[in-house]
């Protein structure tokens, strides 16, 4: 492969310098075609020629600056050096040469090249080079190097397996899915040992998760592992504005990774070209797309030691004959980092930089629930930006803090904000805070902030003590509840209420109606399900599966969760509004308020009231 590529790369080098070759010979017959003209004769001394004119032998004559060109009378060209004479007529006047005599010679200047002359070279060179330019272009287009005609050629990217650095040790956690592709691993470096047993491997392994959760990492990983060559690509690269483009490619690529098997084809956001077959939205080159990469997996036998590795978020959409046995028959879902794996991809992350020795990375990991592997490294180096800034050595808790919050909110921006809108947003982040406080199911508040980021004035938020995959219907009556907590502040103090809380509400709103209609948490309509048919259902334009009656049960269901939610947010804050004062002025004061420093504002208050 190597070879491959540097014999590619000398050719490359042997068509520039054929270009350039080109370019010169063009330049220089273009010189050459618009010189006035050259005599191009032979050349004589300047003596030969003065006697030559003295004896009448010579038809015509031009004396230049520097050389003289004559005509004989049999019709032969010459020409002659003058030197450097301080006129170009001297030589022939100190050697007894009257010119007044002759009346067939002229005195003239060198020639030289007039304006018209340089613009209409400048011309060619332009047009020269601008059809060089174009032609590199379809060059690229065509992304093997091999001009227009080679679009169907694959652009997937080649790393040689041996030279990938990425092994199992530089992921962190996924422990099932690493487990599940040890024996793919063994049957790349010993195909022999599988197929003398007649073993058939997946030709076919489907990574599926959430952006971010580490599906390239592993796929490289397995390559690193093997040491075979790994061939990358992305399902939006088959996609070509020429029909049958795309089906190309999977051949070439397909045929390359068996020229180079054992080998890896990886196919990242494979649901771009392998969508159900047969929708509308599909165009029809993409449907042979898909066509040929089931084609190309049927073709492989067990002689082929070639593993399509492919990913995606979006399995849901994928067409089923894909993940039918002997095409992807392995799927490995990777989902966000529970608390501990969140830890050791921090920990991971961390090695090359200069942390703080007291960091705690329990308390990052739990503050990071639902980030991805991807965010993680996001924040660590968000982090290090962020010291090297402040021009500190160490990253601290601080940093990693304010860069998570970066992560999830964008950065803090520059607002201009009037004293009442302040208040507005200190009551109603005071509000959230304090409902969850009196709510058993809540999280403990972890930080409380009125700092303007992305299209949030401000933001309360939460250390969970444990990662949840299982919520209670008491959990989402909480939630809503305290996301109730900022409406229902701003309605108590200010007696009106603003559209700070629009994204609550809906949220909200989300929230309840799920647990209507998917989780069957209506005590009045029961567990059903309420939706849209299966099969018209993924372009969301499918008919639903209750009645208009039905309907406004769940609506009332919905409103009444809604409503009894925010009247408990009201009662808490109505009960304990000294304590939401309390909080909200210091909100106005700081700006920012640590989930210690809110509890002990809270429950000093409490004591003191209860004493
Ligand atoms: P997408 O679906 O967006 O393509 P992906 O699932 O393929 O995302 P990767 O590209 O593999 O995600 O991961 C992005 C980065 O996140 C990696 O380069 C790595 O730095 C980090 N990362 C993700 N998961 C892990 C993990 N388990 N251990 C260590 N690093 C991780």
């Amino acid at each position: 492969m190597n070879k491959n590529n540097n014999s590619k790369k000398v050719s490359k080098k042997n068509n520039n310098f054929l270009w350039i070759f080109i370019i010169f010979v063009i330049i220089f017959f273009s010189i050459y075609l618009f010189l006035p003209s050259i005599n191009n004769g032979k050349t004589i001394p300047i003596s030969t020629m003065i006697k030559d004119l003295k004896d009448n032998k010579i038809k015509s004559l031009t004396i230049y600056q520097t050389y003289a060109d004559a005509t004989l009378s049999n019709n032969t060209k010459v020409t002659s050096n003058l030197g450097s004479p301080t006129s170009p007529t001297s030589i022939f006047t100190s050697n007894g040469v009257d010119l007044s005599k002759y009346n067939n010679i002229t005195i003239s200047q060198n020639p030289t090249l007039s304006t018209s002359d340089i613009i209409t070279i400048l011309f060619i060179l332009v047009i020269v080079a601008s059809t060089w330019y174009t032609i590199r272009q379809f060059r690229t287009m065509g992304g093997g190097g091999g001009g227009i005609f080679s679009m169907g050629e694959s652009k997937a990217k080649l790393f040689i397996g041996s030279k990938q650095s990425i092994r199992f040790d530089g992921i962190a956690g996924l422990s099932g899915a690493k487990e599940e592709v040890v024996e793919i691993v063994d049957f790349l470096k010993n195909p022999k040992k599988y197929s003398s047993l007649g073993a058939r491997i997946p030709k076919g392994v489907l990574l599926v998760g959430p952006p971010g959760t580490g599906k390239t990492l592993l796929a490289k990983a397995i390559a690193g592992e093997s040491g075979v060559p790994f061939f990358s690509t992305s399902g939006s690269e088959f996609e070509e504005m020429l029909v049958g483009a795309g089906a190309s490619r999977v051949r070439d690529l397909f045929s390359k990774a068996r020229k180079a098997s054992p080998s890896i084809i990886f196919i990242d956001e494979i649901d771009a070209v392998a969508r159900k077959r047969g929708y509308s939205i599909n165009s029809s080159h993409t449907e042979q797309t898909l066509n040929q990469i089931l084609v190309e997996m049927d073709g492989f036998d067990t002689t082929i030691n070639v593993i399509v590795i492919a990913a995606t978020n979006r399995p849901d959409v994928l067409d089923s004959a894909l993940l039918r046995p002997g095409r992807f028959d392995r799927t490995i879902v990777l989902g966000l980092p529970d608390i501990e794996e969140r830890k050791n991809i921090l920990k991971l992350h961390s090695k090359n930089k200069p942390i703080d020795s007291s960091l705690d990375f329990d308390k990052i990991a739990r503050r990071t629930i639902g980030f991805s592997g991807a965010d993680l490294e996001n924040v660590l180096n968000e982090a290090a930006i962020l010291t090297a800034k402040r021009n500190k050595t160490v990253i601290t808790e601080d940093e990693i803090e304010e860069a998570a919050t970066k992560v999830v909110m964008g950065p803090a921006r520059d607002s201009v904000r009037t004293d009442q809108e302040k208040r507005i947003v200190s009551y109603h982040e005071a509000g959230h805070a304090l409902v969850s406080k009196f709510l058993p199911e809540s999280d403990p508040v972890h930080r409380i902030s009125i700092v303007p980021r992305g299209l949030s004035g401000g933001a309360t938020m939460y250390l969970p003590t444990q990662d949840n995959n299982l919520y209670t219907k008491t959990k989402f009556k909480t939630m809503i509840t305290h996301m109730f907590g900022g409406r229902a502040a701003e309605k108590i103090v200010f007696d009106d209420i603003t559209n700070g809380a629009s994204d609550d509400i809906k949220k909200a709103s989300q929230m309840a109606r799920k647990m209507v209609t998917e989780f069957g948490m209506s005590d009045t309509i029961g567990p059903i399900e309420f939706g849209v048919e299966e099969d018209s259902s993924y372009y969301g334009n499918g008919e639903k599966n209750y009645s208009e009656k039905t309907s406004a049960i769940i609506d009332q269901e919905v409103s009444t969760i809604l409503n009894d939610a925010y009247n408990k947010a009201l009662k808490i804050l109505k009960d304990n509004k000294k304590i939401l004062d309390a909080i909200a002025s210091k909100l106005i004061q700081d700006e920012v308020i640590e989930g210690d420093e809110f509890n002990k504002i809270v429950d000093s208050m409490l004591n003191g009231s209860e004493a």
